[in-house]
Parts: structure tokens; C-alpha cells; sequence
């Protein structure tokens, strides 16, 4: 086998496409799978790639998990500890990080100084430790490979060239909510926020496409991996999800990937860097598509991008206060607790409320984010 993989995350969006692709592939090994509670979906990954290890953040559901795959060579943990236990799995070289959220970041640190690689597709990590996780990925020796597929196309935008690099053109699908006014979005339920014209993902990053948090969160996940300051990243709406992000050279010259919308594709790129081997995608048909277009962000209708540009220039703990409170906004959103708008309006409020604390610890960030959280609670009645 010429790779072998932890997946946490596997049962979700970017889980399942990467076992897909590790299938089609062929010389992907799979060590680990985890999930937070989905048994019925992870027993039948298990006894498709028999992993050696399993974990299920849900105690209880970990325990069911156990007695339903105890004729199989797989052993299966339960909680966080299980999870962290799975990404710094022996076995592996490559740990995919596909849970969503925070959840992600305790994990990847342990995957790190376990001394794998990781091929990233949850930017929460970067979005609230990038100061921890970049540096030390560096001391350890371990790649970061970008799955997200804008950061997948800067990467390979930007090739051996990095000492040119000037400015990131990082594109957004505009999501289902472009070219309406704020007094239009106030309405918008989960139904319509779940609608996405061009990619089916998890809920969370869905309703972050829709009020462009996304777009705020990856400008900060760029600004990380990349080495731009925020105000060296501008965002322009692209509806047609061709071009996935281009980048700028001192030159003027400007280079951008393409490529059918599929996340595959950059999943695949990811487990196979540097290589590329097979057809992961249809071919893409421009005279088809017929015209690519490009769009100025509405800041006063969306006004998350400027939102996480300032959270990124106040620095410390900000990005994990914008972080934490967009994910208890979003929680709330999706349960019919609070209106679309209110959650730009909660994550702005939360921001104001904190005192950032500079190059924070991990513990800093975990106490900002609950924070974050409780602020957006109190604001909800709860
Ligand atoms: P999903 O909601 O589809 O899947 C999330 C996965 O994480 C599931 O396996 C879920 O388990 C598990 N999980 C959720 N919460 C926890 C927790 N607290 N502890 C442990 N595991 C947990 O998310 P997506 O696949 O859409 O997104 C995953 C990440 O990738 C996000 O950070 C997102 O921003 C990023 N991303 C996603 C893209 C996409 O196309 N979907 C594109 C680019 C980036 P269970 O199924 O049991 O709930
Ligand atoms: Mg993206």
C-alpha cells in the first residue's frame, strides 16, 4: 500500500468521499475511522476496510458500537480521548481531519506530534490555533496538505513559486443567498440556508456558506498556510465554482486551478501529493459552462468577511471567539432558535464582549471559544 490513513470525520460529507476515493485509488490503507454518534454508517465502513482502530465520541454509542463489530480484528474506543487516540494512530501516515468544528483541533495537534502528515479539511484548526499548529507542524517535520478546495488550489496555484507570491484571489460560490438585500435575508429559514446551488456538504459548513462565515473562516485558514497577512487575500464571488482560487505573482501574472466541482478532487490530491494518478473527476467542458463570471462580496448584506478580517487582525483569541460563536449561532439556526441574520449580529456582539488574550494556548483557546458560547446562550435565553 503506498499510503495509510486515519480518517476522522468518516462518516460525514468529506469522511465518505474519502473513503470513496481511498477505494478507487486502490494502495490506500485505512488504520482508523471515528465519528461523534452515526454506529449504523461506521460499523459498515469498519467491516468494509477493517480498520485496526475506531473510536465514537458518544460514550454510549461507543459501547454499542463495540458489541455490534466484536467478530471483527477492529477495536473501538470511546470520547474524545478515543478520537485523539485514532489520529496518533501507529499505523498511519496520513491523518484526514474531516469532523467539523473545534472538536477537530485537539485531535490534529496529536496527529501532529505524533508526526503524521495532515491532509486538512477541518479549518476550524487553523481558524483558532494556526499560531500553534503551523509552527508545529514545522518543528515536527509534517505537511499540511490543504483539502478545502480553494486552499487545494492556492497550493497548487502556487506550486515551487511561493518567493513571488503577492496576493491570494480566493473565490466564493456566493451560496444560495446572492444578490439579496439584508431586508430579504431576514426571513431565510434552514430550508432555504440548506439549499446550496453547487456543493453538498454537512449542514454547519452549508449554512456557513450562506451567510459567507466560510468565506471569513478560509481567508484566516489561507492567511496560515500561506504566510499573507488577511488584507493580502480578497475574496470575489464566483458562481459558477469553476475557478477554485487563483493566486497573484510580483509580476502581475496570475495563475488559478479549475476543475468540476467535486471534492474529490482535492481530497484525492491531498493522499496522492506530489503524485496525480487517476481520473478522479469527468473532464471539465468549458464550451458548456460557456462563461465564467466574478462578483464584488456584498459587505453590507454579508458582512462576515469583514468580521473575520478583523477578528484576524486583533489576533490571540479573537478567530476563536468569532469561531466558537459562529458555531453556537449556527446550532441554534439549524433548531429554528434564532434568525439568519442574527447570526452575523451574534458573532459581532460576542466579539465585542472579548478582551483577546495574545498567542494564546490551547487552553486559552478552548476557554475563549466556551466563551464565546456561553455569550451567544445568554443572548438566546438559554
Ligand atoms: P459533516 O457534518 O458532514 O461531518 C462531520 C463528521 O465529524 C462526521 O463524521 C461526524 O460524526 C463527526 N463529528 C461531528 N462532531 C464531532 C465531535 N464533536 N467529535 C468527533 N466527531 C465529530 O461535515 P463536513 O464533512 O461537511 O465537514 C467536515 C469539515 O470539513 C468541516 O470543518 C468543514 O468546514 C470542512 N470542509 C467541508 C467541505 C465539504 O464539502 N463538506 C468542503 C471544505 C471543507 P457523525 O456522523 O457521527 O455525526
Ligand atoms: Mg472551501
Amino acid at each position: 500500500m503506498a499510503k495509510s490513513i486515519a480518517v476522522l470525520g468518516s462518516t460525514g460529507s468529506i469522511g465518505t468521499q474519502t473513503l470513496d476515493v481511498a477505494e478507487r485509488e486502490g494502495d490506500i490503507a485505512v488504520r482508523a475511522l471515528t465519528a461523534r454518534s452515526n454506529i449504523k454508517l461506521l460499523e459498515e465502513q469498519i467491516r468494509k476496510f477493517r480498520p485496526a482502530l475506531a473510536a465514537v465520541a458518544d460514550e454510549k454509542k461507543a459501547a454499542e458500537l463495540r458489541a455490534a463489530v466484536a467478530d471483527t480484528s477492529t477495536r473501538v474506543l470511546g470520547g474524545e480521548r478515543g478520537v485523539i487516540e485514532c489520529a496518533a494512530e501507529a499505523g498511519s501516515d496520513t491523518v484526514v481531519t474531516a469532523v467539523v468544528g473545534i472538536a477537530g483541533l485537539r485531535p490534529t495537534v496529536a496527529a501532529i506530534e505524533a508526526g503524521k502528515d495532515i491532509a486538512l479539511a477541518n479549518k476550524e484548526t487553523l481558524v483558532t490555533a494556526g499560531g500553534i499548529v503551523m509552527p508545529l507542524a514545522r518543528e515536527r517535520g509534517v505537511k499540511i496538505l490543504p483539502v478545502d478546495s480553494e486552499h487545494s488550489a492556492i497550493f497548487q496555484s502556487i506550486a515551487d513559486q511561493k518567493r513571488f507570491l503577492k496576493r491570494i484571489i480566493i473565490t466564493a460560490s456566493g451560496g444560495p443567498f446572492f444578490g439579496m438585500s439584508r431586508a430579504e435575508l431576514a426571513g431565510k429559514t434552514r430550508a432555504d440556508a440548506l439549499k446550496h446551488p453547487n456543493w453538498t456538504m454537512g449542514a454547519k459548513i452549508t449554512v456557513d456558506s450562506a451567510t459567507l462565515v466560510n468565506k471569513g473562516l478560509e481567508i484566516i485558514e489561507a492567511s496560515h498556510l500561506f504566510g499573507l497577512g488577511v488584507d493580502d487575500i480578497t475574496p470575489v464571488v464566483h458562481r459558477e465554482s469553476i475557478v477554485h482560487s487563483l493566486v497573484e505573482f510580483c509580476d502581475g501574472s496570475v495563475i488559478g486551478q479549475l476543475g468540476v466541482a467535486d471534492m474529490r478532487l482535492p481530497i484525492a490530491y491531498a493522499l496522492t501529493y506530489p503524485e496525480r494518478k487517476i481520473p478522479v473527476t469527468a473532464p471539465l467542458d468549458l464550451v458548456k459552462i460557456g462563461s465564467l463570471t466574478f462578483y464584488d462580496i456584498d459587505n453590507a448584506a454579508f458582512p462576515a468577511v469583514e468580521l473575520a478580517k478583523k477578528a484576524a487582525r486583533a489576533g490571540g483569541t479573537m478567530p476563536a471567539v468569532l469561531n466558537g460563536a459562529n458555531e453556537e449561532a449556527v446550532a441554534a439556526f439549524l433548531e429554528d432558535r434564532c434568525g439568519f441574520l442574527d447570526i452575523t449580529d451574534l458573532i459581532a456582539e460576542a466579539m465585542e464582549a472579548h478582551r483577546p488574550t495574545a498567542s494564546p494556548s490551547l487552553d486559552d483557546i478552548a476557554a475563549a471559544d466556551l466563551e464565546a458560547r456561553y455569550a451567544v446562550r445568554r443572548r438566546l435565553g438559554r
